[in-house]
């Protein structure tokens, strides 16, 4: 299953540097998944070739503008184009009203329905779940209320072990009962348990996005043994007293976290718009966990275990 990250915008607070304000797409089996949507996202969505009518689901994480300045830009794009799926949009109960506000003084109506679903800051739920992807909201620790994001996708099924069932002479049209985990019962009555009949699937991948939040144990649990982590790492350890004040993680600590809960991989953003160059944030959280990769704009990544 197809299942990857590309970055739109990697910057905290302002532009600078040629970096944008935070927003990422997740593309899951050809479905695309809108993260956070910073001022500059529908440009950065035209200079990486990704259509707007192609987002089904759209994830704000809180209302700090450099995470959604962008949202109804976007949505009076798609309106203007011609737009007539649904759109589902899921972020602080507040962000409906800013919605509304806009669209009420400009006289728009959206040709397209809008389903919004609030999100809780107090504990972690299941907000969406279909074929392809469950997704959980969960608490971060930011100065306003802030969510993060974790996308699983469903276990795997187990695969047909060819060389044992070919030698029960097994038919065909019963493998995918026994991949879903039905046993066969041979012309002699013998039970062959499906756990003979298959091999171990492979170990489901999942996506956590931690965007803005204070190194603080609340989230912890939410993002165990995760594939891919996003963590914020806004300043450089040296700022730490700065980092707390203002409810933000360093390079070090992001590296401690993803080393703590057990992430496979680890993507750093959210850089602050002081540093030009982003080597020793990268740096300074490899010395603490090894794959740890900068959020690079334009760039796509694959979740993989
Ligand atoms: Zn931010
Ligand atoms: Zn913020």
């Amino acid at each position: 299953m197809m299942f990857d990250l590309t970055i739109l915008g990697s910057n905290s607070a302002t532009p600078a540097y040629g970096r944008n304000q935070t927003s990422q797409i997740l593309s899951i089996e050809n479905r695309l998944y809108l993260i956070d949507c910073g001022e500059g996202t529908q440009l950065q969505l035209i200079r990486y070739g990704i259509k707007p009518s192609r987002i089904k689901h759209i994830f704000i994480s809180h209302l700090h503008g450099d995470h959604y300045l962008g949202l109804v830009g976007l949505l009076s794009s798609m309106h203007l184009g011609g737009r007539k799926d649904e759109l589902s949009i899921y972020g602080p109960p507040a962000l409906k009203e800013i919605i509304d506000i806009h669209l009420l003084y400009s006289d728009t109506r959206l040709r397209y329905p809008v389903h919004f679903i609030p999100t809780v800051d107090d504990e972690e739920r299941v907000i969406l779940q279909n074929e392809h992807i469950t997704v959980r909201s969960f608490p971060l620790n930011h100065r306003i209320p802030c969510t993060g994001f974790r996308f699983d996708e469903p276990p795997p099924l187990a695969k047909i072990n060819r060389d044992v069932c070919d030698e029960l002479n097994i038919p065909s049209h019963l493998f995918s009962e026994i991949k879903k985990g039905g046993d066969y019962i041979d012309e002699n009555g013998t039970i062959h348990q499906h756990t003979d009949l298959t091999l171990p699937p492979k170990a489901p991948r999942s996506y956590a996005y931690c965007s803005d939040t204070l190194n603080s144990g609340v989230y912890f649990s939410s993002i165990e043994n995760v594939s891919l982590l996003y963590h914020e790492a806004t300043f450089l350890h040296g700022m730490l007293v700065r980092a707390q004040e203002t409810y933000h993680t360093t390079a070090l600590e992001a590296g401690q976290i993803a080393l703590k809960v057990g992430a496979k991989k680890l993507l750093i953003g959210h850089f602050s718009a002081r540093y030009r160059e982003l080597s020793p944030l990268l740096e300074e959280c490899r010395s603490i966990f090894p794959n740890s990769h900068l959020a690079t704009e334009g760039r796509m990544y694959h979740i993989e275990n």
